[in-house]
């Protein structure tokens, strides 16, 4: 890895000094600041205007306490959070998870990525990101809106259209959206666009469900076009199996590339057939089911399954990893690379750690990260909020038209911005010095605040 700018290495150790176990939120610092360093060496104005110290610290980290009752008259206590971290390019903006994981320290990293994934879509989006450290496995349809009712009693006061939109996440799909809305509407008298990832005829916008998936492969298929390849009779292991997941194999399908993995928390299942549109649907149904488990999948279409264990052995051409954050390690990615995978695209939110995405740069395959790669969501939740504010609906193909475009204009940026710095071809690169100097631009102009 490149040399760090003396400016950030000190911004960065003194950030590690003062919260050491913000382990995931450092990781995320630390990958831009790497790549960033010679933007920082050629303009001393970001050091003058110390932007690296501003742009670490969020504007607000907001952790509440949420109480409920189970089924069982039970009462039940979870932290929340929503970690509002830049609003120099437009209200905050980013997804609720709802996860064992949840602290802190994950918001901040998440929140920090958004902002410049946000950045990098080219819309009015500033970053933030919220969620609860809840279980979700098991809990019933009436557990599960009375929590989303208690949550949002205590995340309405720091929202709205104009202050901060939060959507979904992990665990957080449209049953939730759903409730999550209709206590905010209760609460305020207001109908709005305060949430995106509504459903579609009360507010949402058509694709919305697809949209991270959908940009995910666009963005895939613009790498290889751009390497006069493309994803048509390409072998794709996926890991993951939500509603990116789901779109990802919607739209490789589509394309004529065959995916033959998918994961969950029990292990994962390898299906030599391919996956085709009936088999995806199940899964979206057995994730929506709260089960959690992949498990069930080779049972019913007499595929492999492998527990406790990742995909990324399958050997493939194409690797998509769509769970979570930190999946796929060091010898993950020396395995994907024996085994002659060419390009790797980060589906999840940092899914590689430092470690892996060290290796793909070295190895110089093609490796897209999750900033600019799954900006495709947050994207048509930028349309969503769009069409909320004006009152209308666009049809399908004018979302997908223009979330082709926001792909494209990224893959573009991310290559332009690259090259500049003499970074050609490195997408890690592209994706954070243009992101950061979208956002850090927008700071500067608008003084000390
Ligand atoms: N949670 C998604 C993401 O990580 C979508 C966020 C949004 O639509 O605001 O980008």
């Amino acid at each position: 890895m490149e040399k760090m700018n003396g400016y950030a290495a000190e911004v960065l150790s003194k950030l590690e000094a003062r919260a050491p176990w913000e382990k995931q939120f450092h990781q995320a610092v630390k990958e831009l600041f790497y790549t960033i360093s010679p933007v920082l060496e050629q303009a001393p104005i970001y050091q003058a205007e110390r932007i690296l110290e501003r742009i670490t610290v969020p504007n607000r980290a907001i952790s509440f306490k949420v109480e409920w009752l189970n089924d069982k008259n039970e009462i039940q206590v979870h932290n929340g959070y929503r970690v509002q971290f830049n609003n120099a390019l437009g209200p905050y903006k980013g997804g609720l998870r709802f996860h064992a994981s949840v602290d802190m320290d994950s918001m901040k990293f998440l929140g920090f990525e958004q902002m410049f994934k946000n950045a990098l879509t080219g819309l009015p989006l500033g970053g933030g990101k919220g969620g609860a450290d809840l279980l979700t496995r098991g809990l019933s349809d009436r557990e599960m809106m009375r929590f989303c009712q208690s949550y949002m009693l205590k995340l309405q006061e720091y929202i709205g259209p104009d202050i901060d939109v939060p959507a979904g996440d992990i665990g957080v799909g449209k049953r939730e959206i759903g409730y999550l809305f209709g206590q905010y509407k209760s609460l305020t008298h207001e109908f709005n666009g305060v949430i995106t990832g509504k459903t579609v005829g009360w507010g949402g916008s058509k694709l919305r469900p697809e949209a991270t998936g959908f940009g995910i492969v666009y963005f895939t298929e613009n790498i290889l076009n751009s390497n006069k390849d493309s994803i048509k009779g390409k072998t794709v292991a996926v890991s993951g199996f939500g509603q990116v997941a789901w779109g990802v194999v919607k739209k490789v399908i589509e394309l004529g590339g065959k995916v033959v993995t998918l994961s969950g928390p029990d292990g994962y299942i390898y299906d030599a057939n391919g996956l085709d549109y009936e088999k995806n649907e199940y899964m979206l149904e057995l994730r929506n089911s709260g089960l959690d488990q992949v498990k069930p999948y080779a049972e019913r279409f007499k595929a492999e399954f492998f527990e406790g264990k990742r995909p990324w052995v399958v050997p493939c051409d194409v690797a998509i990893p769509c769970a979570i954050q930190n999946e796929l390690d060091e010898s993950d990615a020396a395995t994907l690379i024996k085994n002659n995978c060419k390009c790797v695209v980060e589906g999840a939110n940092m899914p590689s750690t430092l470690e892996a995405i060290n290796i793909f740069r070295n190895a110089k395959i093609l490796f897209a990260p999750g900033k600019a790669a799954n900006a495709g969501g947050v994207s048509v939740s930028g349309l969503e909020m769009s069409q909320n504010r004006l009152g209308l609906y666009w049809p399908p193909e004018k979302v997908d038209e223009t979330l082709k475009q926001i792909m494209s204009d990224i893959h573009e940026n991310c290559l332009n911005a690259a090259k500049t710095y003499n970074f050609a071809g490195d997408y890690v690169a592209g994706a954070n010095i243009a992101g950061f100097v979208n956002v850090a631009n927008a700071m500067i102009d608008q003084g000390v605040v």
